[in-house]
């Protein structure tokens, strides 16, 4: 299979020079925290900051490479009150410069723990400006321009996505989670209107469809929502690559609407957070269209994608894959071609979560709901009389009886503006190329060792999950994999996999966190379904290859050590 190339040899997975020196480019400018670039960064406290984090030292090593580390750490965690005199300015406020400089450091080269990284340098830039003038997003008049700008970054994401930017719309809100929950209500308002006095419980005949693969978040709001999770809800369930079935997809929507139930939302997801499994929407698209009609469901179903991790891979629509002037390895190249075709299918969502304080580099929290009917909000609108703090005249400009909070920051736009016009197109396709091109090489390597099993591998994205097995016990990974897969009530089966996975945690726990700071996933697979459909998690290690100061030479020193 083409998309599997990367386990071909070193060859496909080799970094040319082009591309090399393309890469250290955006690094230099981008991700270097180089105070001759970025001024801000010469702030002492910024300097002191940036300074010890570039040590880049082990976790173990950090609080006591910090002067009076252990102490200040203890005073930290003193029930101290508040002073009850000023501290002058210019007096050095030591804690918190230490609390920020000992936070997690994901600028460190080995940071693959999750899907979080270092910021871009132009985004801390643009998010301190926007800390700076400090406008409120909720309305017009405590927005001032800052509204236009958010208004900008939504057309620009709008034409990346293939949205009409005329007609789409789009809100920064708190996290992807609560872009998602923007999902399920855009559907539940036009589908039950009622619910908006009367609440869920007022209809009885409605069906909620996510996946099974889908993030925690969208169950988490369905609770939040007062829905029904265990009657009203269906989970589709999902193929080897942790992509929803669209067999098991069709049989639900047609028995929901033979029976007359109402689906406000069919929630799908591009890029699972663990496997990067990618949804496809065109089928979905097409086939809620077809059942509408079939069966006159007059509001047709909601579909929203989640795609706070995926959302990058737009990026790469449009790039020339035949010319490949970035010279991204062949490896990688086939994995993105892979992406590519799945994601020009985005447009056909009728809303989808972007976290650009993921795979878009830009600081904590920056998310947008992107919207491709911007009528579809009228749907949202509470009652007017809710809003008499503002005036009425105003009120219907912005989203403001539209949104879900009420006071939104804007450092999370500034911060995203900056990171997409300085970075543009190319430079985000060079880092993203970047850190798959490390995922593949890591990916390669493990292969190599011949104990280790790669889970969802055709998915091309920035986690890599794994399996490592005792090579005593197993000759072939790929078939002790497949009888783990197989669930079993069998006594033996259940204990052979406990066994199989003591084995990696044991190995996990007792190396220490040498060249890649991986983690312990309990979910790194999921069985098949049993003839009652029910399934069981597999456990295993994972790493997500976003950070751009990650390279092959730390993947190189875990591998090593894992050898041994
Ligand atoms: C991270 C993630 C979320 C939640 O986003 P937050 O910004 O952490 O709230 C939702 N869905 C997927 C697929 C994710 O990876």
């Amino acid at each position: 299979m083409s998309e599997l190339l990367y386990l071909k040899d070193d060859g496909v997975n080799a970094v040319s020079d082009r591309f090399q020196t393309r890469f250290a480019q955006v690094k230099a400018n981008f991700f270097s925290r180089d105070p001759d670039l970025w001024p801000v960064f010469r702030e002492p406290g910024f300097a002191a900051l940036n300074a010890f984090r570039a040590r880049a030292l082990a976790p173990a090593e950090r609080l006591s490479a910090w002067p009076d580390g252990p102490a200040r750490l203890a005073h930290l965690r003193e029930g101290a009150p508040v002073p009850a005199t000023m501290q002058m300015p210019g007096e050095p406020m030591e804690e918190l410069l230490f609390a920020a400089a000992l936070s997690k450091d994901w600028e460190n080269p080995s940071s693959v723990e999750n899907v979080i990284t270092m910021s871009a340098d132009p985004a801390i830039y643009g998010a301190q400006m926007g800390i700076l003038a400090n406008p409120n997003l909720v309305y017009s008049e405590y927005a001032g321009v800052a509204e236009e700008l958010e208004r900008k970054v939504v057309r620009q994401i709008a034409m990346l996505a293939g949205y009409d930017p005329q007609r789409a719309t789009g809100i920064f809100t708190q996290g992807g989670t609560f872009c998602n929950l923007y999902g399920y209500l855009l559907g539940i308002r036009k589908s039950l209107p009622d619910a908006k006095h009367k609440g869920l419980g007022h209809y009885q005949d409605y069906r909620i469809i996510n996946s099974q693969g889908g993030h925690y978040s969208n169950i988490t709001n369905l609770s939040l929502l007062g829905v029904d999770i265990e009657n009203k809800t269906i989970r589709i369930q999902v193929g080897e690559n942790n992509d929803i079935d669209l067999d098991d997809l069709e049989r639900t929507l047609t028995a929901c609407f033979a029976l007359k139930h109402v689906v406000p939302t069919i929630m799908l997801t591009m890029g699972t957070t663990d496997t990067f499994g990618v949804d496809r929407v065109k089928p979905v698209f097409d086939l809620r269209n077809r059942l509408c009609e079939q069966f006159e469901v007059p509001v047709k179903p909601h579909i929203h994608v989640d795609a706070a991790i995926g959302w990058s891979m737009i990026f790469f629509l449009g790039y020339d894959f035949a010319a490949n002037p970035l010279s991204i390895n062949p490896a990688t190249l086939a994995g993105i071609e892979r992406n590519v075709a799945r994601f020009a299918e985005l447009k056909y969502a009728d809303s989808f979560t972007v976290d650009f304080q993921k795979w878009g580099y830009v600081p904590y929290t920056s998310s947008l709901v992107m919207i491709r009917e911007r009528d579809d909000l009228k749907a949202m609108e509470n009652d007017p009389e809710n809003f008499s703090y503002f005036e009425r005249d105003i009120q219907g400009q912005t989203h403001l009886q539209s949104t879900i909070e009420c006071s939104r920051g804007a450092s999370g736009l500034f911060g995203a503006y900056a990171a997409l016009n300085y970075l543009g197109v190319e430079g985000y396709r060079i880092v993203l190329a970047h850190c798959l091109q490390n995922a593949n090489y890591f990916r390669y390597r493990l292969s190599q060792l011949g104990n280790v099993k790669l889970v969802a591998q055709e998915n091309q994205g920035p986690s890599v999950g794994f399996k490592l097995y005792n090579p005593e016990w197993v000759s072939d990974p790929d078939a002790e994999f497949a009888f783990e897969l197989a669930r079993s009530p069998d006594p033996a089966y259940k204990a052979r996999l406990a066994r199989n996975t003591q084995w990696h945690r044991q190995q996990f726990t007792s190396r220490g966190k040498v060249g890649l700071y991986t983690n312990w996933v309990e979910a790194v697979a999921r069985s098949e379904y049993d003839a009652r459909g029910k399934y069981s998690y597999i456990a295993g290690e994972k790493a997500v290859f976003m950070n751009p100061a990650c390279s092959r030479e730390q993947i190189d020193a875990f591998i090593a050590h894992i050898r041994g």
